[in-house]
């Protein structure tokens, strides 16, 4: 059977050598007679599995002993409360905390955030604005840094470094030196592009992301903590929830999503076997290029979003003649192209190429793509 080249923005594609490898120790864990699924979360197997998946998580990004890396539950959207919670009372009991939006995620974020604290928009690309010379729609760009109006006692500045349903993607973390705000802490949500493309840790002060993207499967979420950071949790928070809880008892406070921590493990191997995030870097950036100048070498497809920001992971695309999309979608999946549509908020094509996306799969859509607009352009 061969399997069908898979877009999916999440729960998204994973390596088939990996989920061979859960295939054949699925239920026989290195001689242990059961599956991973049975084993106690207090375990000594499982305690290795839990522990390995950190230290190469730590490994592949170079994370510091100054950070604490914890498996919780809840996913991206849990991590919207879970969060502010945690860290909003973080500068003298602010309770304040600054968002950049760019699109769906990081508006959502915000969203959730003023539930717990007061909560201030310093820059939001909801609006139409001229970028070298070109109109951008609202969702389609990233506002300039020199524009955001930070506040100093805010106990953070929230940013999504890629917008999963918008395809619109920071190049770089954001230095918040360059303002001014040395103890400013950077919190972000990397969700959909998280192991894409190296983590500069000492410009962050924590960084979440769901498993399902690019990190294995549902379940788990990983967080990344400036150890100084954690410890301010408001009262109302969980105790399943406080970082500190988690943290001192090694993700294991309560039973944690211990088959998808052990996913997530096999995936950071793989990674590291494969050549390491560089070469993820590498190959994202020479697979959405790919799609990339195709759409822009034609007028019969469009992406809207600035040439400077275009995801590498997420590329929501349209067809010029919007009536042809559906037929699009249809004919690609008898090609074997799956999980093309759009999300509904925003219509039209996407095609999500996380890591375990080959570039095989994506010069295939390539070609469909123009042998599509041959038949119908
Ligand atoms: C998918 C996604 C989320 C939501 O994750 P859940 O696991 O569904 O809660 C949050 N942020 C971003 C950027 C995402 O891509």
């Amino acid at each position: 059977m061969s399997r069908p080249w898979n877009f999916s923005a999440g729960p998204a594609a994973l390596p088939e050598v990996v989920l061979q490898e859960i295939s054949s120790e699925m239920l026989d864990w290195h001689g242990k007679g059961i599956s991973v699924m049975e084993m106690s979360h207090r375990s000594d197997e499982f305690y290795e599995i839990c522990n390995e998946a950190e230290y190469n998580l730590r490994e592949l990004l170079s994370i510091s002993e100054d950070y604490s890396v914890l498996f919780m539950q809840g996913g991206g959207i849990g991590q919207n409360a879970i969060l502010p919670m945690n860290l909003i009372a973080g500068k003298n009991n602010s309770n304040k905390a600054d968002f950049i939006i760019t699109g769906y995620w990081s508006n959502l974020s915000y969203k959730e955030a003023k539930r717990y604290g007061d909560i201030h928009i310093a820059a939001s690309n909801n609006a139409y604005s001229k970028i070298d010379n070109k109109e951008q729609k609202p969702w389609t760009w990233i506002p300039d840094e020199r524009n955001w109006n930070l506040r100093k006692d805010a106990s953070y500045l929230h940013i999504c470094s890629n917008e999963t349903i918008d395809g619109v993607e920071f190049s770089k973390i954001p230095n918040l030196s360059n303002f001014g705000l040395l103890d400013t802490t950077l919190v972000m949500d990397a969700s959909s592009n998280f192991l894409s493309v190296s983590l500069e840790m000492n410009k962050l002060g924590a960084v979440f992301a769901t498993a399902q993207k690019n990190a294995g499967s549902a379940g788990v979420t990983i967080v990344i903590v400036r150890k100084d950071l954690i410890g301010k949790a408001l009262p109302i928070c969980p105790s399943v929830f406080d970082y500190l809880n988690v943290s001192v008892n090694h993700s294991c406070y309560n039973t944690p999503p211990t088959f998808s921590i052990y996913v997530s493990g096999l995936i950071f191997k793989w990674i590291k076997k494969s050549g390491g995030i560089k070469f993820m870097e590498i190959n994202n950036k020479v697979k959405s290029s790919l799609i990339y100048d195709y759409i822009d070498s034609t007028s019969f497809y469009e992406n809207y979003v600035c040439k400077s920001v275009r995801s590498r992971m997420n590329i929501p695309f349209f067809l010029k003649n919007h009536s042809l999309n559906k037929i699009f979608l249809e004919k690609a999946k008898l090609e074997g192209l799956i999980q093309l549509k759009g999300h509904k908020s925003v219509g039209g094509i996407r095609a999500s190429l996380y890591n375990a996306m080959q570039l095989e799969g994506v010069q295939a859509l390539v070609t469909y793509m123009k042998d599509f607009e041959r038949l119908y352009g």
